[in-house]
């Protein structure tokens, strides 16, 4: 069968396209502006935008319709309400108004709110986000909404988002009209988020209560291969991949999301899917549906979809590489380098801009990564270290260094402008350096922000780069807006700036022991632990980032500190209970019954041949004995540190106790449980092995 592609991509997608066949004229332009500067929507045209939609719906098998929207908990949440209304006579029409399309209201209590909930009212409301389109999926009309408090908090991760995407915005616009822009209305920060995944069967998954339960396996000893022959990376697909990768594709295209490439990663089963970029607000929502669709197709082919950071111990884990850059309401690219001297020196102010960004609020770029699930990879040598720094390739690290020290350039064929800024007309795109260390780096014409874990939303991460750069261009537009002279302004600006913030970019390997060193010379943070990241949330500077910008009041980025540190003690808490059940329950009991049928042997061996060494018999027992009575040991430990960190009330306390406590527990259960594994008769074992997970699909 083959599929139509132009056909059906967005065929469940009420866009632009739809909007502009099934409203009235004046209608679609109200809300094509609306959509373009984030406006509010005029209320008069609302029923008229609800009706069609609900006709649009009802073609596309729709009965009911749902605000879909992002709480506190990580993933989505959805109401349906059907479209019937009754007419008397047992007789119902279809109908959907204007006020139900905008406004809908919900039970908040049961959602996190870090505290907000005993301050205000349960009750919350979900406002409709136009700039993000509706959809219908599975016989639902979707509707993108932000949640909030009824006194107006947010209580969801996509108020920040279109908050900060206002505040770059409008400071990203005072910048362009100093440059001899008049005509761009609204500044659009785009993304294109590459995903991560792992895929395993789904009989095995099922016989993994740890799978279950956490998402990651917390025992398991290592397969006699791993990822070392790299035969994995962009090889062949299997089968029964390829099939579930065509299947996701075609889902995904059905509801307009761009999904462009997919290719094997680095450890065995694992793979990644990249959609090219997106409006943020857009591609934050259609990432959350990549996520949804990968579990959900996975199911229907026999197979589970992973997308917790480290599934499996000792081969690569999952991340998320969040593809960022400004561009005007008409496209242009704010982060392609010029090809003109004028455009090049704009150009470079603008990533001044986002160096100093990147490195006044490197703790904020680092929380907004921060989770119990990202902390496996972080600076483990397989994704970048927990040291947030900017890679520009070599080219541009010449300019800027250039600059700083008012040199001429080596290299470049650039001449140097009268006050010292080097005036290149084009410059070489550096495509070949990539690196794959670097936690920001600068690809070209966008950033690559590479800390992301591949089971996160990615507003938070966005509101922060937003927000940043957003204060930069504010600080710049004060310096220049009042400058006698702005050649020389500017030129002292960016040099400044560069000067000022050298410090954070960083062209070699970040996985080095030197880097770390070096990075603490330089008086960059390292913040090894969510934890450590946790606890600068609220300092005051950063603090005075959010409400300057009107991206998060003080009670809201509390709220969240609070969700932060609470859900991280949730996690490591699921996954010690799980370990306890697990060993408990099923490892020490399938061990001791392996010993039993050794002694068994042993036993009947002797009573024919007596005077037999059975030496294989008496080692293996003693050795697995004296494993399992280490196991029980750090189980009875684990337990009690457990019950220790949970009875904790204090929220950091707590997550520091499951850090410092309970983990360190976990790990030790975890080395005599998977040395039994290597001892015990795959018969025995109660679940399936690392290399049956890996290499089985
Ligand atoms: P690679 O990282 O392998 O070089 P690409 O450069 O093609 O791959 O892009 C990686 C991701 O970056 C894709 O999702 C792509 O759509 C996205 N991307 C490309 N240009 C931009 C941009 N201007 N803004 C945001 N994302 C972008
Ligand atoms: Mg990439």
């Amino acid at each position: 069968m083959t599929v139509k592609v132009p056909e059906i991509f967005g065929c469940m997608v009420f866009n632009d396209d739809v909007m502009r066949e099934r409203l009235p004229k004046e209608v679609y332009k109200s809300l094509t502006k609306t959509i373009a500067t984030g406006r509010a929507i005029d209320a008069s045209i609302a029923d008229v935008v609800a009706n069609a939609m609900k006709d649009w719906a009802i073609e596309k098998g729709a009965t009911h319709y749902t605000h879909w929207f992002q709480p506190l908990t990580g993933v989505t949440a959805e109401k349906h309400d059907s479209f019937i209304s009754p007419i008397g006579n047992c007789k119902v029409v279809m109908e959907f108004s204007g006020k139900e399309l905008i406004k809908g209201e919900s039970d908040a209590s049961s959602f996190p709110s870090g505290g907000l909930r005993a301050t205000f009212e349960a009750r919350g409301y979900t406002a409709w986000d136009p700039a993000s389109y509706a959809f219908v999926k599975d016989g639902t009309l979707y509707i993108p909404t932000a949640f909030c408090s009824y006194t107006g908090e947010a209580l969801d991760t996509k108020t920040p988002l279109l908050r900060s995407l206002d505040a770059l915005s409008t400071q990203g616009l005072r910048i362009l009209r100093l440059f001899g822009d008049t005509t761009c209305k609204r500044l659009v920060a785009t993304v294109g988020a590459e995903q991560e995944y792992f895929i395993i069967d789904k009989e095995m998954f099922d016989k993994r209560k740890d799978l279950l339960y956490t998402g990651r396996t917390l025992f398991g000893a290592p397969a006699p291969k791993g990822q070392e022959l790299e035969d994995h990376y962009f090889g062949p697909l299997k089968p029964r991949i390829s099939a579930y990768m065509a299947d996701l594709d075609e889902e995904l295209w059905k509801l307009g999301i761009n999904s462009k490439t997919k290719h094997n990663e680095a450890a065995p089963a694992q793979h990644e899917l990249a959609p090219i970029y997106a409006t943020t607000n857009m591609a934050v929502d259609q990432n959350l549906l990549i996520m949804e669709y990968m579990k959900k197709i996975a199911e229907k082919h026999g197979l589970v979809c992973l997308l917790h950071e480290k599934p499996y111990a000792g081969v690569n884990g999952s991340g998320k590489h969040n593809n960022w850059s400004v561009s005007t309401d008409s496209g242009k690219n704010l982060l392609d380098p010029g090809k003109t001297p004028a455009e090049n020196v704009k150009f470079l102010l603008i990533l001044a801009a986002i160096i100093k960004a990147v490195d006044d609020y490197q703790d904020l770029l680092r929380i907004s990564v921060a989770h119990a699930g990202n902390d496996h990879r972080l600076g483990a040598n397989e994704a970048p270290p927990a040291i947030v720094s900017i890679f520009v390739g070599e080219e541009i690290a010449e300019i800027i260094d250039s600059i700083v020290k008012k040199t001429t350039l080596k290299h470049t064929k650039a001449g140097i402008m009268d006050l010292g800024i080097p005036s290149v007309p084009t410059f070489r795109k550096d495509t070949t350096d990539r690196n794959r260390t670097s936690p920001l780096a600068f690809t070209g014409n966008k950033f690559e922000f590479r800390m992301l874990g591949s089971s996160q939303n990615i507003a938070l991460p966005n509101v922060v780069l937003n927000t940043a750069v957003a204060e930069s261009f504010k600080q710049f537009a004060d310096v220049l807006e009042a400058a006698d002279n702005f050649d020389e302004a500017l030129a002292k600006l960016i040099r400044d700036t560069f000067k000022a913030h050298r410090r954070i970019l960083f062209d070699g390997n970040g996985y080095s022991v030197e880097w770390e060193k070096e990075a603490e010379k330089r008086g960059l943070l390292n913040l090894k632990s969510s934890v450590d990241a946790y606890k600068c949330f609220n300092l005051e500077k950063n603090v005075k980032l959010f409400t300057d910008h009107g991206v998060m009041s003080e009670i809201e980025i509390n709220s969240r500190e609070d969700i932060l540190f609470e859900n991280y003690s949730k996690i490591i808490n699921i996954e010690a209970l799980t370990m306890i059940e697990m060993a408990s329950r099923d490892i020490l009991p399938a061990v001791n019954a392996y010993i039993a049928e050794i002694a068994d042997t042993a036993a009947a061996k002797l009573a024919v041949i007596p005077d037999l060494s059975c030496k294989m018999e008496k080692e293996l027992i003693k050795r697995l004995s004296a494993l399992i009575d280490n196991a029980y040991e750090s189980l009875e430990t684990l337990k009690r540190v457990e019950r220790e960190a949970a009875a904790i009330s204090n929220n950091v306390e707590r997550a520091e106790a499951y850090r410092d406590k309970v983990i360190p527990a976990m790990d030790e259960l975890r080395v005599s449980v998977d040395e039994m594994e290597k001892l015990t008769s795959s018969e025995y074992w109660p679940m399936p092995n690392y290399g049956d997970m890996m290499f089985r699909v």
